[in-house]
């Protein structure tokens, strides 16, 4: 235990750390969410079977589920009993209080998203927030929302968002807010489409504005709305200056999936963890590949670099 009480790894690597190193890898930082512990477990499971480095989210809906402090806790547990490289995020946070709550529960991480207000409006209460959480943990990692991306990690008839953050703004909103981390609209979209979910359509970001907007802004950047995203615009966007790739609906489609297969399997077991166990193991698939992809560049390098020695 730390004397502020939060969640510090054993190991002294922080957030801060490890996407730093990332970065000159030219490696990306899987985020995923949790609403309750089969997902989580799944989440961790993946990381005890890759040893790569995570973050573990929290929305607002999936917090008040799971119960704050007792999300922080089983994620302090498992970091202390495996020394696994484990983070935890309070993922799109509306408001100052449950900021400041998120922080007080030793939260690494607040993605502040005041996105929906107009853009002075979001700066003033980002900065307002940024302040507030610092001041409770200043080694906390404060991320910021411009543009519109739509809401909710769930399957949806039709695409939403629209307004991408344009490199001015991005910079603009960095410099005024003090933020560690920016989250844009480059097409990215939370959510994913029927046709998504098929793996009959793929979305597609714009590269050439994620490269813009990481010189303009000049801080780490947040990936939201993973989900679904092609495999190769995963690596360029990347290359071009992504840090954290946030990934919920493809954990959710694989937990309903399961879950509906198990419960099928039997229909007089009751047993929660013979039911769940499945579950639990094809998240975890889902987790382990994503983490894989997202430091595919690491391995390939390093590959590059012993064929040369
Ligand atoms: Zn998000």
């Amino acid at each position: 235990m730390t004397a502020t009480g939060t969640l510090r790894n054993t190991s002294t690597n922080t957030l801060r750390d490890v996407l730093t190193r990332l970065e000159k890898e030219r490696a990306g930082l899987g985020h995923f969410n949790v609403s309750d512990q089969v997902l989580l477990k799944a989440v961790v499971a993946a990381v005890a079977e890759t040893k790569l480095p995570v973050v573990i989210g929290g929305s607002e809906g999936e917090r008040e589920f799971f119960g704050v402090r007792q999300l922080a806790a089983l994620v302090k547990s498992e970091r202390e009993e495996s020394d696994l490289p484990i983070f935890l995020n309070a993922d799109h946070t509306h408001s100052l209080a449950k900021a400041i709550e998120a922080a007080k529960a030793g939260f690494d991480a607040v993605t502040i998203d005041f996105s929906a207000l107009p853009f002075e409006e979001n700066v003033a209460r980002t900065k307002e927030t940024v302040e507030a959480i610092r001041a409770i943990n200043p080694a906390i990692l404060a991320e910021g929302e411009i543009g519109d991306i739509g809401t909710g990690s769930e399957i949806k008839e039709t695409a939403q968002g629209g307004k991408l953050t344009t490199p001015e703004e991005a910079r603009q909103f960095v410099e005024a807010t003090g933020i560690d981390n920016l989250a844009p609209a480059v097409g990215n979209m939370h959510g994913m489409l029927k046709s998504m979910v098929q793996g009959k359509a793929k979305k597609h970001l714009d590269l050439e504005r994620i490269s813009q907007i990481k010189q303009a802004a000049g801080v780490f950047l947040t990936l939201h709305g993973g989900s679904g995203t092609d495999d190769e615009h995963f690596r360029k966007a990347i290359a071009a200056g992504i840090n954290i790739i946030h990934i919920n609906t493809e954990l959710r489609v694989a937990w309903r999936e399961s879950l509906d297969k198990s419960l099928a399997r039997d229909s007089i077991e009751v047993v929660p963890y013979k039911i769940l166990r499945p579950v639990v193991d094809s998240v975890k698939q889902v987790v382990s590949s994503r983490l894989r992809l997202f430091q595919r560049q690491t391995v390939r390098r390093d590959a590059v670099e012993s064929a040369i020695a």
